[in-house]
């Protein structure tokens, strides 16, 4: 695989307690570094802006208030930046910022746009990380002007990079065939095909009994990768290294082919 798209989620970055994860941070600095160094164009889309936020405003629990939110991304967005710039730099490794919204998937001219950014980044040698524009964006449920969470966006940017490859990093060690936080005998799927309704139940869509946790939005992420013929990879982000032996082809997680 030669261009890559890494989407990482809160659970990975950000401690329970609400600190910034640095140890997980630096790993994943350190890893998608050494991608680009083996010759791979690595894109990061990195969720985390409104948690980092809260620690910075010294908030505990997420407002309810959209505005509030919005702020806090503003606020966490450019923190969050600030802990990659620095620790990619430990590495020697220059990062771009990009913040994109729905118009790329309603205008083609704002598509092309992107993707000529993202092709000069990724030909420097330069890693653009990726989250949605909050600030003009809002309302998960108005997908007018929202892309819905960030495990869509990162199919979106691999569809607008023609990705080869989604590694998407999570709390969980794959997909299951139920809620393993709720059923102890919940079997990984090690391989999956097609967004079947069998898929969909055991991620608690449709009329299923088990939690709807996150699953469901990445196997509308997988879904999408599937209809272009694209892989992606559902794996563990609890230590980013991983994705070393991910992309040497390793069986671990579930893979979406
Ligand atoms: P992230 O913040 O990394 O995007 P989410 O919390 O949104 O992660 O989604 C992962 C969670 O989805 C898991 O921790 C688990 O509680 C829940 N989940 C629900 N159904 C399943 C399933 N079938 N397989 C794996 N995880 C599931």
């Amino acid at each position: 695989a030669k261009r890559i798209v890494v989407k990482v989620g809160t659970s990975t970055l950000i401690h329970p307690n609400g600190k910034v994860n640095f140890h997980a941070i630096d790993q994943l600095c350190y890893v998608l570094t050494g991608l680009v160094n083996d010759g791979k164009q690595v894109v990061l889309v990195s969720s985390g802006a409104i948690g980092v936020g809260m620690g910075q405003v010294g908030l505990h629990e997420r407002p309810e208030s959209i505005p509030a939110q919005q702020a806090l991304a503003a606020i966490g967005q450019s923190g969050l930046m600030s802990v990659y710039q620095q620790r990619f730099s430990l590495y020697g490794q220059r990062i771009g910022q990009i913040l994109l919204t729905h118009d790329v998937l309603e205008y083609p001219l704002s598509r092309q746009n992107a993707l000529n950014t993202f092709n000069s980044l990724l030909e420097w040698g330069v890693i653009p990380i990726v989250n949605e524009n909050d600030t003009v964006a809002v309302d998960e449920m108005d997908h007018h002007t929202k892309f819905g969470d960030n495990d869509q966006l990162s199919a979106i940017v691999s569809s607008i990079v023609d990705a080869d490859l989604l590694v998407m990093l999570s709390d969980i060690d794959g997909f299951f065939d139920k809620n393993p936080r709720k059923y102890s005998d919940a079997k990984l799927f090690e391989r999956i095909t097609k967004i079947d309704e069998t898929a969909l139940e055991a991620a608690g869509g449709k009329g299923s009994k088990f939690g709807t946790g996150g699953m469901m939005t990445k196997l509308k992420a997988a879904q999408r990768m599937l209809e272009n013929d694209k892989m992606m990879i559902l794996a563990n982000g609890q230590d980013p290294a991983i994705i070393f032996d991910l992309v040497k082809g390793e069986p671990l997680g579930t893979l979406f082919v």
